[in-house]
């Protein structure tokens, strides 16, 4: 078929969504309508420069089914970003909000930055890239939130600029918004957090004790950072590795993770960090590790090293880290690494996302202990489902949590059948 999402990400998310689909039998027509995206956005983003120059950047959001509810996802600004990842990107949000069971489809958006923006030069952007966003969404059409190079400022800026056109406080338009304008406590935590839950759960399973075992975690920013954090003094573990953009630390006695962070603030990422030793960043995903989670870009995890990797429980932080050439490997070494599929793995953030959404509706607001029980609840059922069909239809838990959604977004389609 002739589209526009030429990409490896969209690649990858496709071969997926074509194994499962072969797995669960579905027509081809049905195919069709539940792979490719229903709605793509491409806008020009003019922003006026620190040095009074003028840039365009360019921007995409992509729906990928409006079956299910309104759709819902992240943002991303950086220099992977291409119409195709975001589509890929869009996709896995609608198996991974179906298989949480929340009423969304799935959506992405981006923004490609290519260099270093200082403050002002990012609200500029963000409250463009929102503006030109205005036709396209709404707090029940499309709600955004934060990924890869967006935080709680920029959801603020985006709620600002969206309000400030609506002529009210649109608090529900945005989620990972700060607490005082309508945020919820525990979102900032909740991807991270979800995984540590999710690796304490692989871990009973398996009845392998995490406490003194070692973990090695890549990307050290809102996912990984958290999830470094819950590991280490949650549950004991020595932190071996970590990496951001810039590069990658070892440290066999286990890395400081508050100072690695305390480093990362005051200095801007990792460079020059006193607690560990540099090391080649291809090294650090084939440690000998109790647990690995990759929490930055997708496609570390190819068939080049996927037979090199030595942990026990595979925790996928990160969207679409491991690509389908490196599943073939895995599902061969099964019994020697417990994959916990994105789909699953990183849901914490849409939950709580949507719990954000919920409370923004209502004005009603929760404590941090209904968040965090709610969301745990919610990743315990998911869980459940994932590992017994895997279990029962003897597949890899990516194939049984990926079948799990796209079932679900199959039946909300054939319900509604087609139009006119
Ligand atoms: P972030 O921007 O807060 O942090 C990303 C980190 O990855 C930074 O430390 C950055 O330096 C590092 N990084 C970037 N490129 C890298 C590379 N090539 N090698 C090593 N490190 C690299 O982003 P985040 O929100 O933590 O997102 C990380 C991943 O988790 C992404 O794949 C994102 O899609 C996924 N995710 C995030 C959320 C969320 O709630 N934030 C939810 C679900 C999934």
């Amino acid at each position: 078929m002739q589209h526009i999402y030429s990409d490896p990400t969209f690649q990858m998310a496709t071969d997926q969504f074509d194994l499962v689909a072969d797995h669960l039998q579905i027509p081809k027509d049905l195919r069709d309508r539940l792979k490719f995206p229903k709605r793509s956005i491409g806008v020009s983003v003019p922003v006026r420069m620190d040095d009074g120059s003028t840039q365009v950047f360019q921007g995409y959001r992509v729906q990928h089914t409006l079956a299910m509810g309104p759709t819902k996802g992240g943002t991303r600004f950086g220099t992977t970003v291409t119409i195709g990842e975001v589509a890929a990107l869009a996709m896995w949000m609608s198996w991974k909000c179906a298989l949480a069971g929340l009423p969304y489809g799935g959506a992405k958006g981006g923004v490609y930055v290519d260099r270093k923006l200082s403050l002002n030069e990012l609200e500029h952007l963000s409250r463009r890239y929102m503006q030109e966003m205005i036709p396209f969404i709404g707090p029940h059409i499309d709600i955004i939130g934060p990924d890869m190079g967006t935080n709680e400022q920029v959801m603020a800026w985006f709620m600002d600029t969206y309000s400030a056109y609506m002529g009210y406080s649109v608090p529900e338009i945005v989620t990972g918004k700060p607490v005082g304008i309508g945020g919820t406590y525990g979102r900032r935590e909740a991807t991270g957090r979800g995984v540590v839950y999710l690796v304490e759960r692989a871990a009973h399973l398996l009845k392998m004790k995490l406490a003194d075992g070692r973990a090695v975690v890549q990307g050290f920013g809102n996912v990984g950072a958290v999830a470094a954090q819950g590991l280490a003094y949650k549950n004991g573990m020595k932190i071996i590795g970590i990496s951001d953009v810039a590069g990658a630390y070892y440290n066999d006695h286990g890395i400081d993770i508050r100072a690695a962070e305390r480093y990362a603030l005051d200095h801007g990422d990792l460079t020059g960090f006193p607690g560990a030793e540099p090391i080649p960043a291809a090294d650090l995903l084939t440690l000998r590790c109790d647990v690995l989670v990759p929490a930055a870009v997708s496609g570390v995890i190819h068939g080049g090293n996927a037979s090199k990797i030595q942990c026990r429980i595979l925790a996928e932080g990160a969207n679409g880290p491991t690509t389908v050439d490196a599943d073939r490997v895995l599902l061969e070494r099964w019994n020697e690494v417990f994959v916990i599929p994105d789909i699953l793995c990183n849901a914490g953030g849409v939950i709580v996302s949507y719990f954000e959404w919920v409370q923004s509706l209502q004005s009603l607001f929760w404590n941090e202990t209904e968040v965090v029980d709610r969301l745990f609840r919610l990743l315990e059922t998911s869980f459940g489902l994932v590992t017994r069909r895997a279990r029962e239809e003897k597949i890899p838990h990516r194939t049984a949590a990926l079948a799990i959604g796209l079932e679900r977004v199959m039946k909300a389609r054939q319900s509604r059948g087609l139009f006119p």
